[in-house]
């Protein structure tokens, strides 16, 4: 066993604070990785405040995890120490139901295990990425290319493979109008990717006030969802539209702006349920669809893109004891655009 810092939530009410944890020894099939950087994602934010249902406190979030392998198991053959490497929403699956064997292993039919709050393989509760070292099983590791600058690359580990998934999925590309709500951590990542993959891209933010940073990460238009004026303009008007807001919005006003056999995907996941009316389906054939990360394959897939297209997300480094402050800002719509935690000042 490591003994290791880490940034725990307490509870569902209380702020986080520096503690220790316990990491497994080095496996055959495990690196021990020395992490550097870790990005604040909303789903950390949901899930220590219990707003997904109740968790088993202390834990331990982040699954946006960029760091340096410092030791390998005898059986490990991927990866070697000195690589840089990455770890995002998952460490592991069961490799043997219908959808691991299809290589969507994020769709385990068993679950998949997450980084964090999931029931590890030794039956313990898996803790995030916020903490100086993670061990993993190898193939749930992912190479990062050099051309991405290193304290910027972790956020593309949730962020970046939630949305490349679904505009790869749906065909984003040349010739298709494809619309992006919410412009925070996920949203800016899928207006830079969908703008690299060809896409006429236009932003849906709650006002104008990142209107210059949408157009500059590759945005065509950009509108307010506070103006009414917005839904009647864009009316019967996207082939794709994906949705990043972490809160409840009434998803009938925004399924209305698809065009005939338009999909509208949700990658936002509020606490609420997001009821729709069966005629805004009927109208235009338009689907609703949902999307969850990414698999291993198309993580390394979504990298490598980024790598040769120069996208990196936009990130702001905070300290450890700057957390519960981001937080903060993260709820209230002030992030430029993701929080990467400098894994150091935990030392
Ligand atoms: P984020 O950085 O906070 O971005 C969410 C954006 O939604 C905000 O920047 C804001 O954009 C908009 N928004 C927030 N509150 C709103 C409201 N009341 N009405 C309208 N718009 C609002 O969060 P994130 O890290 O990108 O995560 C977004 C959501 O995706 C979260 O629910 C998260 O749990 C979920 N998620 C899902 C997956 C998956 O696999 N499906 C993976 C990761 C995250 P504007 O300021 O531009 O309006
Ligand atoms: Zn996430
Ligand atoms: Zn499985």
């Amino acid at each position: 066993m490591l003994t290791v810092n880490a940034w725990a939530a307490p509870s569902a009410a209380d702020p986080l604070v520096k503690t220790t944890i316990e990491r497994r020894d080095v496996g055959p099939h495990d690196v021990l990785i020395e992490i550097a950087y870790a990005g604040i994602c909303h789903s950390d934010i949901h899930t220590v405040r219990g707003e997904w249902g109740d968790i088993s406190y202390p834990q331990v979030v982040g699954h946006e995890i960029a760091g340096t392998v410092t030791e390998v198991g005898s059986e490990v053959t991927l990866h070697a120490v000195g690589d840089r490497v990455g770890v995002g929403c998952m460490v592991n699956s069961c490799r043997e139901c219908e959808n691991c064997l299809a290589g969507a292993e994020q769709y385990c039919l068993t679950g998949n295990t997450g980084t964090y709050t999931a029931i590890d393989r030794d039956g313990t509760i898996t803790q995030g990425g916020y903490s100086t070292h993670i061990v993993v099983v190898e193939d749930f590791v992912l190479r990062i290319p050099d051309a991405i600058p290193f304290e910027k690359v972790a956020p593309l580990l949730c962020a970046g493979i939630t949305t490349y998934s679904p505009l790869q999925h749906w065909n984003a590309g040349p010739g298709k109008r494809v619309a992006v709500v919410g412009m925070g951590g996920l949203g800016h990542m899928a207006v830079k990717i969908a703008a690299a993959l060809g896409a006429e891209v236009t932003v849906l933010s709650q006002t104008l006030s990142k209107k210059d940073d949408g157009l500059a990460f590759g945005a065509q238009h950009y509108f307010a969802t506070s103006d009414r004026q917005t839904f009647t303009d864009l009316a019967n008007h996207f082939d794709l539209i994906i949705n990043t807001v972490s809160a409840e919005i009434n998803i009938n006003h925004y399924l209305r702006l698809l065009r005939l056999n338009g999909t509208l995907v949700s990658v936002g996941a509020p606490p609420e349920a997001l009821p729709v009316q069966a005629f805004t389906l009927f109208n235009n054939r338009r689907s609703f669809a949902g999307s969850g990360i990414g698999s291993i394959a198309e993580t390394q897939e979504m990298l490598d893109f980024c790598a040769e297209h120069g996208i990196a997300p936009e990130t702001e480094l905070i300290s450890a004891d700057q957390i519960n402050e981001a937080y903060e800002r993260v709820l209230a719509s002030d992030v430029r655009y993701r929080f990467v935690i400098d894994v150091a000042t935990m030392a």
